[in-house]
């Protein structure tokens, strides 16, 4: 009979559930755990149910932010006439790292994906057309697959009747590679190189 620990193994099935944590980095992960003092534990276990309880989104930009609008959106500093318009949260950090990008945000949570059925109304696209008020530019940053392409062409045709200068970042990016992952000398490029579509 194997030796096993219900309360182990319930740990191992949850952390192995993660993106990228196969069942015997869980493993191990679990045992680190146990390891840990009790303040550690305490702490993590806190620190996910704020997480879950204080992260929302922006109301604005669709953002992960703790304050409605998100400090981006309500900083005095950043340029309201431009937009650059991306999948995922991760991505504004990526282009934050950069330093040089000085507008504001859009966070579409997704692309479109009609083999998956994902639909103009899945991502954040109407509200994307709803504050496009005082807006001169559209910067298309979405990452280089199929999907991204499909997206920034249908965005593109949205915006054509509005006449905003609508871009999209340089080819920088190889084929597949997601912004996230992208260092930042490279992002910068991509977005100095920006085109018009
Ligand atoms: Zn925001």
């Amino acid at each position: 009979m194997i030796y096993t620990s219900d309360s182990i193994e319930k740990i191992i099935d949850i952390l192995s559930s993660l993106p990228t944590i196969g069942r015997k980095t869980a493993r191990r992960l679990t045992f680190f755990l146990l390891r840990q003092p009790n303040g550690f534990i305490e702490q993590f276990a806190t620190s996910l149910l704020d997480l879950k309880a204080k992260v929302k989104y922006c109301s604005t930009c669709f953002n992960y932010t703790e304050t409605d609008p998100c400090p981006i959106c309500s900083s005095a500093k950043r340029h309201r006439e431009t937009i650059c318009v991306v999948e995922e949260p991760n991505d504004v950090t990526a282009i934050e790292k950069t330093s040089e990008y000085f507008g504001l945000y859009h966070v579409l949570h997704g692309v479109l994906n009609p083999l998956d059925g994902i639909t103009q109304n899945d991502i954040k696209l109407m509200e994307l057309m709803e504050r496009l008020d005082s807006v001169t530019e559209v910067i298309l940053a979405l990452n280089p697959s199929v999907e991204g392409e499909v997206t920034t062409q249908y965005i593109a045709k949205m915006l054509k009747p509005l006449n905003i200068k609508t871009t999209r970042i340089a080819r920088g990016l190889p084929v597949g590679s997601d912004l996230e992952f992208a260092d930042e000398a490279t992002i910068t490029r991509a977005l100095e190189g920006r085109i018009e579509i």
